[in-house]
């Protein structure tokens, strides 16, 4: 049973409340589209979902259903109840305007750090000086080398992940706006968002 949705236009992002118990449902609509993923605890916004620590945690990058993400303080903030893509990236931080001036040599540039920044202020939530999400859906491959490259998603149009929350939840979701790279396919697509 479907309790809220919202579909995130392309390049654009969206922040609501998630209640302990419940399970927000994160889809590619199109296919081949991330999407940033941040998380606060509301009674203190102090604790965040930490892809660092989750990597710690879990002793791996690749998660699977069954798997929890955790916070900057090494508590469980949320479970992985299904996942149709199993491939995401816990490296990363959001793209922002600066990134795009130093790898493309384009100025002012819709970003995720700025989707995600709109998206938490109705919260009142602080701007960081950057996020650091789990960026859902991205193909970050690294190879023996140490070398970094990013391939287009694996996700395929309608594919999803399940996540439940273990704490009550702010959380903003960016559909990534690159368009320059294979991060995104090349195209930038929408975000389905549905809390269950
Ligand atoms: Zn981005």
């Amino acid at each position: 049973m479907i309790k809220q949705k919202w579909r995130i236009p392309p390049t654009q992002g969206l922040g609501f409340k998630l209640s302990k118990g419940q399970t927000v449902r994160i889809t590619d609509v199109e296919g081949e589209q991330v999407a940033d993923f941040v998380a606060y605890r509301v009674d203190d916004v102090r604790e965040r979902l930490d892809p660092g620590v989750t990597m710690d945690a879990l002793h791996k990058l690749k998660v699977q259903p069954g798997d929890l993400l955790y916070t900057n303080t090494y508590k469980p903030m949320l479970t992985i109840v299904t996942d149709h893509v199993g491939q995401h990236d816990f490296i990363n931080p959001a793209c922002r305007s600066e990134m795009y001036e130093v790898l493309y040599n384009k100025k002012n540039h819709a970003s995720c750090y700025h989707n995600l920044n709109q998206a938490l202020a109705e919260f009142t939530i602080p701007v960081p000086d950057q996020h650091y999400p789990i960026n859902l859906f991205m193909n970050t491959i690294i190879e023996p080398s140490g070398k970094i490259t990013v391939g287009k998603p694996l996700s395929k149009a309608g594919d999803y992940i399940d996540l439940r929350a273990e704490m009550d939840l702010i959380i903003a979701v960016s559909a990534c706006p690159c368009s320059e790279s294979a991060c995104n396919g090349f195209k930038c697509t929408p975000i389905d968002v549905e809390i269950m």
